[in-house]
């Protein structure tokens, strides 16, 4: 079999890792992987997991790292990920990026990705994000009255994520300066590290990262 498309897609929350992975995944026909996605779903239907993390999301704390390597480790037991996957929220701690290693083996991750975004405007771009409850489709909160409220892609609710709440944007900036920032030097000291200005439109941000990509003969 060939090597497997490994990207990790870093950065902070708001910076741009959904909507880049959403793009990226149908450029090379890999599926993104979203930890909070996974999380959210869990939380929506209430599963055992869900009711377990509730109050951990809500608050923008990280989850265990046991319990979301098991996660991770499941999302890889599907055929879809034979051919690769864009991480996006995971690894968010050194002990997550160590299990990923193992999760993977020898065909590991081939690049991380780093989209490079000021605090300032993360924390702008979070409280102005509004997003689909069933398929995770990211609208601004201009765009709702346009929409209805109703996510163009599958007709689910478009609503503001309990996270994106000036307090919890607070907290989840600090966790994310605290746990995951510390990952930049773990990849960078692989060689796999690149980083992107992620305060571009989106599709110069896309075609930057496929460069990059076809660069270090990823895809
Ligand atoms: P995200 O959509 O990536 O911003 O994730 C939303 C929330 O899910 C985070 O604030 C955490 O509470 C939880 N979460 C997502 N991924 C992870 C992870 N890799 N480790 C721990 N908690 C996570």
């Amino acid at each position: 079999m060939s090597a497997r498309v490994i990207v990790v897609v870093l950065g902070k929350q708001g910076a741009g890792k959904g909507t880049q992975c959403k793009r990226l995944a149908q450029h090379l026909g890999v599926p993104h992987v979203s930890t909070g996605d996974i999380l959210r779903a869990a939380v929506r239907d209430r599963t055992t997991i869900g009711l377990e993390v509730a109050s951990i999301l809500e608050a923008g704390q990280l989850v265990n790292d046991d319990l979301v390597n098991r996660l991770v480790e499941e999302r890889f037991n599907d055929a879809d990920t034979a051919g690769g996957a864009l991480l996006d929220g995971f690894p968010r701690t050194e002990a997550q990026a160590e299990a990923l290693d193992q999760i993977l083996g020898d065909d590991g991750v081939k690049i991380c990705i780093n989209l490079d975004v000021p605090n300032a405007l993360v924390a702008e771009r979070l409280s102005s994000r509004r997003v689909c409850q069933e398929c995770g489709a990211i609208y601004r909160d201009s765009d709702i009255e346009a929409i209805s409220g109703t996510c163009t892609n599958c007709g689910g609710d478009v609503v503001q994520r309990a996270d994106d709440m000036p307090d919890a944007i607070h907290q989840r900036l600090e966790v994310y300066e605290r746990d995951t920032a510390p990952l930049l030097a773990f990849y960078e000291a692989r060689g796999l590290l690149v980083r992107i200005d992620g305060d571009q439109d989106p599709q110069t941000v896309t075609a930057e990262i496929l460069d990059a990509l076809a660069e270090r003969g990823v895809a």
